[in-house]
């Protein structure tokens, strides 16, 4: 028997070439399948009507087995999907580190926690899902050679069954733009998720920090189409102008913006302003 992977994107590829690719991947059926393979395998995935947390892997008394549960009122079954793959997750790779299991919010679910070790295994299961529900291979043959807009984004969260949010992360892992999602509540920035191209142009958005005034985030009532609003320099970036589309906007004040940045313009002023 071959030794079972150590890394959560090791695991959900395994998972993906056993399972072939049907979309959206069922994570019900694998979860309660796959772990039969395991002496303390899932015998249950159900909902549970709590308001601690969206997400649990939790062992069950008695048997050694363990339960997943997730919160019914979860506003889109996107959500579910993604927090039932988080939990399976979670199962495969951190349960022999936490006999009590995992009880995950939506602070955590996108590795939003505190402590560092905390931190390094919420991100790790929202690898995992993230890879099992949304095998880069397939979501680049969507893509093609298309730029990303609204309706591509929708139609790879409907294909995988994740949110949109979830399907411009994943986006932003693999594309070569330069581009990041930044996610904002009444007007500061909470946090943002970055392409490569855009962590090595410098690109970051920190937390607390407002939103520009002239981007969409901070003025969402404006109508924009699937491909976003064009924006100048000095929106988004000093060096670049930016497209900026609205994944999001909705009760508590949060706006979800999809921001790709344009060809860099350097001019004595910015490489002044580099340069101090
Ligand atoms: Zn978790």
């Amino acid at each position: 028997m071959t030794k079972d992977p150590a890394r959560p994107g090791a695991w959900a590829n395994l998972l993906s070439q056993a399972w072939g690719s049907r979309f959206p991947v069922d994570v019900k059926a694998i979860a309660l399948e796959y772990s039969t393979r395991f002496p303390d395998p899932i015998k249950t995935i159900a909902k549970a009507d709590v308001a601690t947390f969206e997400g649990a892997l939790c062992p069950l008394p008695k048997s050694g087995k363990w339960a997943i549960l997730y919160n019914p009122g979860i506003s889109s079954p996107g959500r579910i999907n993604f927090t039932l793959a988080h939990e399976f997750g979670h199962y495969l790779c951190h349960r022999s580190l936490r006999p009590l299991g995992f009880e995950c919010g939506e602070e955590s679910i996108y590795g939003v926690g505190n402590d560092d070790d905390e931190r390094r295994i919420e991100q790790e299961a929202d690898t995992f899902a993230s890879y099992l529900l949304m095998p880069i291979d397939d979501y680049r043959d969507q893509v093609g050679r298309g730029t990303m807009c609204l309706d591509l984004l929708a139609h790879a969260a409907n294909r995988y069954a994740v949110s949109s949010t979830a399907a411009a992360i994943k986006w932003l892992d693999f594309t070569s733009e330069p581009a990041a999602l930044v996610v904002a509540t009444n007007g500061f920035i909470l946090w943002c998720w970055r392409s490569k191209a855009a962590k090595r142009r410098g690109i970051y958005f920190e937390r607390g920090t407002p939103l520009p005034a002239k981007s969409w985030a901070a003025n969402p009532t404006r109508v924009a189409g699937a491909n976003g609003i064009e924006l100048p320099r000095n929106v988004w970036s000093p060096r670049s102008e930016a497209r900026e589309m609205a994944i999001f906007a909705d009760r508590y004040e949060m706006t979800i913006s999809l921001v790709v940045f344009g060809e860099e313009v350097w001019n004595s002023n910015t490489w002044q302003s580099e340069r101090s």
